[in-house]
This record gives structure tokens, C-alpha cells and sequence, in this order.
């Protein structure tokens, strides 16, 4: 198989034989169906693979993940309801009462309450860090008790670029695996796991699916963190499972024992499993990402240039932009590109914005992003209106900060949709 993106997201998961549909077929049945008891106890025991309920596992769900895989070079992948769920299992699938973890602050704000509210009341305490401290500092953070690190490859909604090496290194140097939520750059533009990322997560309901049809999400696991050498770290995946009749999913199933583990365990109990109907539009998505995303880039920059040089705005922030604090880290692990994704400040302050995004014709105020259509929020009083000034200040988010979400529209139209939105507050 091609090593190239491209060829890789056409042909990665599925291969057909002889007479099978070319496209993926959907899946659409809760069971299968097994001719003895003791088949079907195997399955159970998880001595012999295969399908037997799409909580656990479904063929569409399986040959997307496979090709979501492929294209992030991992090792195993699982599909699940959403990002959010993706987010929960990858630091939950190792994270237990009493246990730390770290996450970068400048995070998607639904990812930062998930951290910071609702892991603490099942007794896992997060703390949040500034990524762009240097490695020393970071590492006064680390305790006994820290079992991962997350951070994302390009953040939501600052678009900051993350120093991935210095973040794997971090981890390593501490025997803890680094997570990394790949959502803005996508594995078209960036592959965390060529960085010394060891489990990648996605929210697949944004580029990848492309078109606002599907909540999705995604775990990738590279395969590379040796859970046996942290053994006591590790109890989850290192010890007996009494739940599977004493399986220990670090010896048995080797590379895949991360994921084996978030399905056996997790997705039988939480059950957030992705409809076999949205993989199939997922799969979709992933066809034609290398192409959008591709178009994302270009015209975000040429909107961000527009926006550089028009002095009615406060400032303008896309790694693009020679200019931009990110524009060096970006050079480096999103040499393609980062996403479609930029952020500004209109002069005039919060109802100087405010007014401006009322005005937009058809850049739309919506509650999403990284979509084929241009979108934008104001993060202060949409996503983000549950933190406190002092929480948004934290994660880099000032009250005028507008999220706009560059689409595949001639972007001449939407510099022209801009200026005139602009013409009316000046
Ligand atoms: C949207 C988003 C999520 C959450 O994903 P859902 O699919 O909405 O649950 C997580 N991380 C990032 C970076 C996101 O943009």
C-alpha cells in the first residue's frame, strides 16, 4: 500500500473480493448469528474474534476504524458516538480513582469541563497547564500518581499549534503515554504519532465528516507505549481482568491491547457506540478529507490576509500568517497546513463583534466548526459561556475572540461577506 494520504484514505480498511459492493456496506443489524453455543462462548471469553453485538463491534465500524488507522499510522483504532466519548474512554481506559492526569488548558471548552467537572467527581483530578511553558517547568506538574498527558495538535478555538516532540518527551521521560486530540489538523495535515504521539483521539463529526450530518468520534492507539515496562502504573492493562476471565490485555493482545481493552471494558458498560449508519457517512468524509482540506488551508489564509490588512479589526490569529505566534510550530508538524480554522477581534470590543456577526449574510452562526460550509461562534457567550473570566482568560480565550470557521465557498465571497458586515459597523 501507498505510503501518501491520498491513496491511503481512497483505499485503506476495505478490500472487497470478488463480486463484493465497492463501497463499504452498512451494517445495520444489532447481532449475528452463531451455529453453536460453543462459537459463541469463544466470543464471549474473547478466545476467537468476531461479531456478535454492535455495542461491542460492528463490521462498518471496524472497516472505517481500520482505515482512520491507516491514515494516522497506528496500530489498532475504535469508532465511538462522539469526540466526547472518544475523549472520556482514551483517559478513562487507564485513569482510575485516586489516579492525576495533565491536560493542556487551551482545549476544546466541552473537553476542559469533561476534564476539569465531570472527571473530578469520579475522583480523577485533572490539572490544566500552559503549553507553551518550557519542558522544566511542565514537569514540576508531574506527580506520583499522573498517569497521561493530552493535549491538541491544533487547539480549539485558538488554533495554537502544539510542540508535540516536547510534549512526548515530557511523557516518556515519566513512563506516561501522551494523547492527542487531532480534530483541527486531521491526519492530512498532521500525524501526531510520527511526533512520538502514542494514542490519537478525533471528533470525526467535524472535517472528517465534513458536511454537519454525523456526531462521531475516534481512538487510534499507535501501539508503541510499552504498558509492561510501567507495570504498577498500569493495573488496568498489566493485571488480570476479573471482568474477562483473568485476561491481561498487555500480554495477550500486544499492540492492540489499548484499544482491545476501551472495547471489552468501556464501550460493553457505557456503550457509546457509533451508529453503523454514520460510519458509512464517516467513510464518506475520509474519501475526499485530502482535498478539502487542502481547499480549508487556502482559503483560510487568504481570509486571514484579508483580515491582517483591514484596520477595523482588533487582530487576527491563523498560524498562516507569518506574523502568527504558532507560524514556526506550524511550519514543522502541519507543513500542508493546519485547518480552515481562524480566530480575530473586531475593534469595538464585545458588541462591536456582536453586531458584525449579526450582520454576516451567509456565514453562519452555528454551534460547530470544521465544516464544508463557512461558520462562526463567539466562544465568551456560546461554547464557552459555563467558564469564568478567569477560566476563559486561562485557556487563551478573550471575550471578543470570533471562531470563524472558513468553508469551501469561492473565497472571494466570503471576504466579500466580511466586508460588508464590516461596512456596517464602521
Ligand atoms: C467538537 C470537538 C470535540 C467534541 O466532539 P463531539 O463530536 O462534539 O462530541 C472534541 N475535541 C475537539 C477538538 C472538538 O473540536
Amino acid at each position: 500500500m501507498s505510503n501518501s494520504i491520498e491513496t491511503i484514505a481512497l483505499h485503506a480498511g476495505y478490500n472487497p473480493g470478488n463480486g463484493e459492493p465497492r463501497q463499504v456496506p452498512i451494517w445495520q443489524s444489532t447481532t449475528w448469528k452463531y451455529s453453536t453455543s460453543e462459537d459463541m462462548g469463544k466470543l464471549f471469553d474473547l478466545e476467537a474474534a468476531g461479531y456478535f453485538y454492535t455495542r461491542l463491534q460492528n463490521p462498518t465500524n471496524d472497516f472505517v476504524a481500520s482505515k482512520l488507522c491507516a491514515m494516522e499510522g497506528g496500530a489498532a483504532a475504535m469508532l465511538t458516538s462522539s469526540g466526547q466519548a472518544a475523549n472520556f474512554f482514551a483517559v478513562f481506559n487507564i485513569c482510575e480513582a485516586g489516579d492525576h492526569f495533565i491536560a493542556c488548558a487551551n482545549i476544546y471548552g466541552g473537553t476542559y469541563n469533561l476534564f476539569g467537572v465531570t472527571f473530578k467527581k469520579m475522583g480523577i483530578e485533572c490539572t490544566f497547564v500552559d503549553q507553551k511553558l518550557p519542558i522544566e517547568e511542565l514537569q514540576k506538574y508531574i506527580k506520583p500518581n499522573t498517569k497521561c498527558i493530552f493535549g491538541e495538535t491544533v487547539t480549539n478555538p485558538t488554533v495554537d499549534v502544539l510542540d508535540i516532540e516536547k510534549f512526548a518527551k515530557l511523557a516518556h521521560d515519566n513512563g506516561i503515554p501522551l494523547i492527542m486530540d487531532n480534530t483541527f489538523a486531521t491526519p492530512v495535515n498532521c500525524r501526531p504519532i510520527e511526533f512520538g504521539c502514542d494514542i490519537v483521539t478525533h471528533s470525526t463529526t467535524k472535517y472528517i465528516d465534513g458536511h454537519a450530518s454525523s456526531v462521531g468520534g475516534a481512538i487510534i492507539d499507535s501501539g508503541n507505549f510499552d504498558w509492561m515496562a510501567h507495570k504498577e502504573k498500569f493495573p488496568g492493562l498489566c493485571t488480570p481482568d476479573d471482568s474477562y476471565h483473568g485476561i491481561t490485555y498487555a500480554e495477550k493482545f500486544g499492540k492492540a491491547a489499548y484499544i482491545t481493552k476501551a472495547t471489552a471494558q468501556l464501550m460493553r458498560d457505557f456503550g457509546c457506540i457509533q451508529s453503523p449508519q454514520n460510519a458509512y457517512y464517516i467513510q464518506l468524509g475520509l474519501e475526499s478529507l485530502s482535498v478539502r482540506m487542502a481547499r480549508h488551508c487556502e482559503n483560510a489564509q487568504k481570509v486571514a490576509e484579508f483580515l491582517a490588512n483591514d484596520d477595523r479589526i482588533a487582530w487576527v490569529k491563523y498560524p498562516g500568517l507569518e506574523s502568527d505566534s504558532e507560524y514556526e510550530l506550524a511550519k514543522k508538524y502541519c507543513p500542508k497546513g493546519t485547518c480552515g480554522v481562524l480566530c480575530f477581534g473586531v475593534k469595538g470590543g464585545r458588541e462591536a463583534s456582536i453586531k458584525f456577526m449579526d450582520s454576516l449574510e451567509f456565514a453562519t452562526i452555528a454551534t460547530h466548526v470544521a465544516d464544508c460550509k463557512t461558520l462562526l461562534l463567539h466562544p465568551a457567550s456560546h461554547t464557552h459561556r459555563q467558564l469564568s473570566d478567569e477560566q476563559l482568560e486561562e485557556a487563551g480565550i478573550s471575550p471578543d475572540l470570533i471562531r470563524f470557521s472558513v468553508g469551501l465557498e469561492d473565497p472571494d465571497d466570503i471576504i466579500n461577506d466580511l466586508k460588508q458586515a464590516l461596512d456596517k459597523i464602521s
